[in-house]
């Protein structure tokens, strides 16, 4: 069921698992015979998200270069609704610079509508911080379950 579901995962977690699946498509790819189609009817559509670095203060988060985090994220959240994932993955850098709990609320408020269709999964950078990020998503499902 969609809906406001994040789980915090470390990058490095979410890079081995990556390079796990990876190898398992790999290996699913060498078996099969040449000119044999290897859709099975389960595939499924994810959305890979990664380093967005949305600020609280859009001001402060924009680069002198013209790079706005928050408006880029703002733009891509309809597309995404849009082809409807069946899970979406921001891999790590959600926040800007240091993970401050403003950065996490605008970062809730943009993915608010794309939660509402799929399931959310951030994993943590160099530029999040834990703490802030628990007090901002303390109602987010993902945070009470087990993995
Ligand atoms: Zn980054």
């Amino acid at each position: 069921m969609p809906g406001l579901f994040l789980q915090p995962i470390r990058r490095r977690d979410f890079f081995k698992t990556s390079f796990l699946g990876g190898a398992a498509l790999v290996l699913h790819g060498c078996r099969t015979s040449p000119g044999a189609s290897s859709w099975t009817g389960n595939e499924i559509h994810l959305a890979l998200l990664s380093d967005t670095h949305v600020a609280g203060d859009r001001e402060h988060g924009k680069d002198p270069r013209g790079f706005d985090p928050w408006e880029n994220l703002n733009r891509v959240v309809p597309d995404l609704i849009a082809r409807s994932p069946r899970g979406v993955i921001l891999n790590g850098d959600a926040a800007s610079r240091e993970g401050l709990p403003a950065d996490y609320q605008e970062l809730k408020a943009l993915l608010e509508p794309l939660s509402r269709v799929a399931p959310v999964y951030i994993g943590f950078g160099n530029h999040d911080d834990r703490k802030n990020f628990e007090e901002v998503f303390a109602s987010a499902a993902g945070l009470e379950q087990e993995c």
